[in-house]
């Protein structure tokens, strides 16, 4: 899937559209969700065009990868939710109900979160 320049993250990420920034650095940027599921449901994004986790994996500079994912665990340390634990997902295409074509992880905590998947 090409990558689209106008999706709401890439324009996030150009400072066009306002977030609520929890976390910034050189290869990542994390804001609080717009519609959040849990009481924190914060969403981390690298700093480049990847539509998702595969595209990322495979085309991203492994500086960029592993920043992306440092950051991942930054965030959960700062918002301090490594204690009492927290669930990150990636969503990836239709099945998964992927929204948003630029990869993002999602970030919940703030509660016990019940089974992993709504069956
Ligand atoms: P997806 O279904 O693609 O994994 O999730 C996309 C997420 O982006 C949703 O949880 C949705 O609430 C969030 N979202 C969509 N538009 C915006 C926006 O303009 N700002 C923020 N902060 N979150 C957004």
């Amino acid at each position: 899937m090409a990558y689209d320049t106008n999706n709401i993250f890439a324009r996030i990420l150009r400072g066009e559209i306002p977030c609520k920034k929890v976390y910034e650095d050189e290869f990542s940027l994390a804001f609080h969700d717009i519609n959040p599921q849990a009481p924190t449901h914060v969403l981390v994004i690298p700093k480049g065009e990847y539509v998702s986790m595969a595209d990322f994996t495979a085309e991203a500079p492994a500086e960029l990868v592993a920043g992306f994912f440092r950051a991942v665990g930054k965030v959960a340390e700062e918002l301090e939710l490594v204690e009492p634990g927290y669930r990150i997902l990636a969503n990836a295409g239709t099945n998964a109900h992927q929204e948003v074509p630029h990869l993002h992880i999602h970030i919940f905590g703030g509660k016990p979160l019940g089974p992993m998947l709504v069956r």
